[in-house]
């Protein structure tokens, strides 16, 4: 039975058990996970970044971009989840769904590239090495024979 409405549900973390029609969006995890709207049972995991999806929420009302496209599946769904309703679009040729995927493919490809560039930069040294101001064992060694002179 093909859903029409979904209800959103933030958690930490997946559930074990996922139920028709609930939509789990994980913000730690940048994760949303739900139930193929079809009623085929199949969970469609879709991840929220820039070359995944973006999820907008208002107030407990979701709405869910680029469509959501279940080529892998069987059944081959594919819909719009906008403002907790989903909208039923045309099942596409095996053509589209191919430059669809090329299309993914390249924008996931694009993301990476840029995740990679950005943890470059940020791995760069720190101008002052922790080891300068850590106290060397060689002045840890120094105190010890001060304190056994001294006593
Ligand atoms: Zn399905």
């Amino acid at each position: 039975m093909r859903h029409h409405m979904i209800r959103p549900e933030f958690v930490e973390s997946a559930p074990t058990q996922l139920s028709d029609g609930v939509i789990y969006i994980s913000d730690r995890f940048r994760t949303a996970l739900h139930k193929c709207c079809c009623g085929c049972g199949r969970e469609v995991v879709t991840p929220l970044n820039p070359a995944g999806w973006s999820c907008k929420r208002d107030d407990g009302i979701v709405t869910l971009k680029p469509s959501i496209g279940n080529w892998s599946f069987p059944c081959k769904s594919h819909y719009f989840i906008i403002k907790n309703e989903v909208v039923w679009a045309k099942t596409m040729s095996a053509r589209q769904i191919s430059a669809v995927k090329a299309r993914d493919a390249r924008d996931q490809q694009v993301y990476i590239n840029r995740c990679n560039q950005a943890k470059s930069v940020t791995e760069l040294p720190a101008p002052s090495s922790p080891t300068d101001s850590a106290p060397s064992w060689l002045s840890i060694l120094e105190k010890a024979i001060r304190r056994w002179l001294s006593a």
